[in-house]
Formats: structure tokens, C-alpha cells, sequence
């Protein structure tokens, strides 16, 4: 049984009402670290603001983990439950009208990862205030390295999913599909498992007027993308999802020469792991048959770390639900359709229970109309003090449901 102390002071209205006012302190960090985005494993001064912030507050915190993360914690004892929010950037050039823009020339909060930490570093002003009335313990996981570095394996491998062991994790990402002051997510798979490659194809170079004494590698890899899409077109139940994008092709600098090579890189995604390695055997055995039908040879080789698929507990998701309506109302939250983006936090969800959520950010009013990773890209920042209240409430019912 939940006592009444604790239902007190977690209640829905009340944390939103001490969020609102704790909005400009939020606004004020998000704003700080949206001025210095750094990019994978570089988060060093991005990690020292949101340090100096816990230190702020009198948060204990681990650090490093994973060269700049943080795992910071409220509270003690067993059960524990993690919130995460992840702090790198991407190489993008900003070029959204705001007064706070990016002083990192070529970088930038593109993908809305400064309001992941400023909404996390609300949560741990809130629960601090109230650390009395926990049941336990609450781990706030600043993690680097979300896009492209699996920067959330290494925070597990480094630990931080033990001493207290974490019975339950939520985390979210801003959503510029859905308007502020609403939440989407679902149960199950939520996000696509996730992979990067390159294909090398080699022929042999020569002069462009005499082919016949060459290997074409350019014809032979316009041959392998276009025989890729026969995957999705026809190996893939037609009910089910996959993604193969050729995204980059590199090959040759000159009109009259054939080149010795041409490199071909792209995604793969699939709403499974299983399903991830399907596309890739797949993608290896066309890109080499197809090259040898033209004389060639094709290398395939992975790039970074592949991504499982986010898959939302079902209770978890059910009592996030929950939350979140108690907090923005029944009609503003939605059960949303899975998407084909990546997210690391899938190694979380691989480990523990959990549940991630996307956060509404859309407003025109504010600007905030473009897609993540778009260098014009904005959050509404009204969603902040939405987001901070969700992460307290999130942890206060898990843990109660833990202790239940
Ligand atoms: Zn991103
Ligand atoms: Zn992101």
C-alpha cells in the first residue's frame, strides 16, 4: 500500500504546479546547454553544466561513466528506478532564429538532447525537495553518445544499472510530430531496431573510352542499389516493416576515368533484431552477387554498433499511461504507431523493464515546427516543465509499484 504521505507528495497537479515554477531554472540549463552542443563522447563542457547543476542541488552523482555520462541518484535503498536523458549532439549547422543558437560552429541540439537533460536535472531539483517521501531509490542517468555511439551500452557495461539493481527505467524523446502538452507511446516495439553499413565495390580503373580494358565498379554498384530494393519490395511481408536506404555513393573524380572503386553506405532497420540481421545477410549476399554478375567484388562491413529495437514493457507503458494523463489530461495522450528511427535506450529495455515516451513539442506559435536533425529544428519550451513533472511522476508510481 501506497501511504499518504507519499501519494501527497506526488501528487499529479501539485508536481506540475512546483514544475511550472521551476520552469525558468529548467529553461534557463536547457539554454546553457543548447549553446554548447558536443558531439559523441565529447560532452565535456556539456557534463560539467549539468554537474554544476547537481552540485547545485546537493545530488550525489558517479562520474564519468562512459567517458562523460553522469549517474546521478535521490533517495535510497532498494526498490531503484532509472530515468534517462541523453546530452550529445550532432554535427549540423544551426540556423534556427533563437537568441540562445549554437557557439559551436558546425554542432548543434538537433535533436533536442539539451531538453532531454534540462528536463532531467528538473526532475532531480523535484525529487531532492521531496526525498523524504521516496520508496526507495531514483538513478538519474545522464548518458553520451546517443547518436551513433551506443553510448547507453556502455552506461549498462560501466554499471549503472546495478547497486541498487533498477527494477524499472522510463525515459523520453522530444516529439515534433505531436503539439505541447501531449504524450505519445505505446506498448511493445516502439522503435526500430537499427543498423549502418558500407559496401566497397572494387573493379578494376582504366580509361573511360576503352571500357572494355576496365572493371566498371560504378555500373556495378548502380546494379547492387538498385537490386537492394528488391528486400523490402519482395522478401518482406508486405504487413511487416523494413527499411534499406542507400544513402551515400562515392566513386570516381573525372569524366574520363573509371575508377578503381565505389563506396556505397546506408541504414537498415527492421522492427526486430532478428529482423535487422535478416536485411543484413541479405544486403551482403545481393551486394556480392550482383558485383561478381559485373565482374566485381563487394565488401560488406557494419558501421558503429547496431541498435536493438526499443520495445516498451507492457505494464511499464500502462502505468506511464497513466501518469501521463493524470498529468495532461485523458484526450492529450496517445497510443502512437512505431517508428522507424533508432534510439539507444533499446539497451536498456534489453536489460530491464521499461518504457519510453515521446514528449509533445510541436507549436507554431513558438517556431517549433521541424523535424529533429533539421538545422532550423526548435523545442517549445512550455513542454519542459511537462517533461520534468512526467520524469517525477514516472519514478514516484514505479516505485510504488515496486514496493507493492
Ligand atoms: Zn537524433
Ligand atoms: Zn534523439
Amino acid at each position: 500500500m501506497v501511504d499518504s504521505t507519499s501519494r501527497a507528495s506526488f501528487d499529479a497537479k501539485r508536481i506540475l504546479a512546483e514544475s511550472q515554477r521551476a520552469a525558468p531554472w529548467i529553461t534557463d540549463a536547457r539554454r546553457a546547454l543548447h549553446q554548447c552542443p558536443e558531439l559523441m563522447y565529447q560532452e565535456f563542457e556539456t557534463s560539467e553544466i549539468i554537474r554544476s547543476r547537481l552540485d547545485e542541488l546537493g545530488i550525489a552523482y558517479r562520474h564519468p561513466v562512459a567517458t562523460t555520462g553522469i549517474c546521478a541518484w535521490v533517495g535510497r535503498g532498494e526498490p531503484c528506478v532509472a530515468l534517462r536523458a541523453d546530452i550529445d549532439g550532432l554535427p549540423i549547422t544551426e540556423d534556427a532564429d533563437v537568441p540562445f543558437r549554437s557557439r559551436n560552429r558546425g554542432k548543434m541540439h538537433a535533436c533536442g538532447h539539451d531538453a532531454h537533460a534540462a528536463m532531467l536535472l528538473g526532475a532531480a531539483r523535484l525529487l531532492k525537495e521531496r526525498e523524504s517521501s521516496l520508496r526507495g531509490t531514483v538513478k538519474l542517468l545522464f548518458q553520451p553518445a546517443e547518436e551513433g555511439g551506443a553510448g547507453g551500452l556502455r552506461m549498462c557495461e560501466e554499471g549503472v544499472l546495478r547497486d541498487p539493481d533498477v527494477g524499472r527505467i522510463f525515459g523520453m524523446h522530444v516529439w515534433p510530430m505531436l503539439p505541447t502538452g501531449t504524450v505519445g507511446g505505446r506498448a511493445g516495439t516502439f522503435m526500430a531496431a537499427t543498423g549502418f553499413f558500407r559496401i566497397t565495390v572494387a573493379g578494376k580503373g582504366g580509361h573511360a573510352a576503352m571500357p572494355h580494358y576496365a572493371v566498371d565498379p560504378v555500373l556495378a554498384a548502380s546494379h547492387v542499389v538498385t537490386s537492394l530494393q528488391s528486400i523490402i519490395a519482395r522478401e518482406i511481408d508486405p504487413l511487416a516493416s523494413g527499411v534499406v536506404s542507400v544513402t551515400a555513393v562515392h566513386g570516381g573524380d573525372a569524366c574520363n576515368v573509371i575508377p578503381e572503386s565505389v563506396t556505397l553506405r546506408g541504414t537498415l532497420r527492421s522492427l526486430s533484431s532478428a529482423g535487422l540481421h535478416y536485411l543484413q545477410q541479405r544486403v551482403r549476399e545481393i551486394a556480392s552477387s550482383v558485383a561478381a554478375a559485373h565482374r566485381c567484388q563487394a565488401e560488406f562491413a557494419g558501421i558503429d554498433t547496431d541498435y536493438p529495437a526499443v520495445v516498451n514493457e507492457s505494464e511499464s507503458w500502462h502505468a506511464a499511461r497513466q501518469v501521463a494523463e493524470s498529468l495532461v489530461g485523458e484526450p492529450n495522450v496517445a497510443e502512437i504507431p512505431p517508428v522507424m528511427g533508432g534510439e539507444d535506450f533499446a539497451f536498456y529495455t534489453d536489460r530491464v523493464p521499461g518504457c519510453f515516451l515521446a514528449l509533445g513539442i510541436h507549436s507554431a506559435e513558438s517556431g517549433a515546427v521541424h523535424s529533429v536533425h533539421h538545422p532550423k529544428f526548435q523545442v517549445d519550451e512550455r513542454a519542459l516543465p511537462i517533461g520534468t513533472a512526467l520524469h517525477v511522476l514516472l519514478a514516484a508510481r514505479a516505485l510504488d509499484d515496486l514496493t507493492a
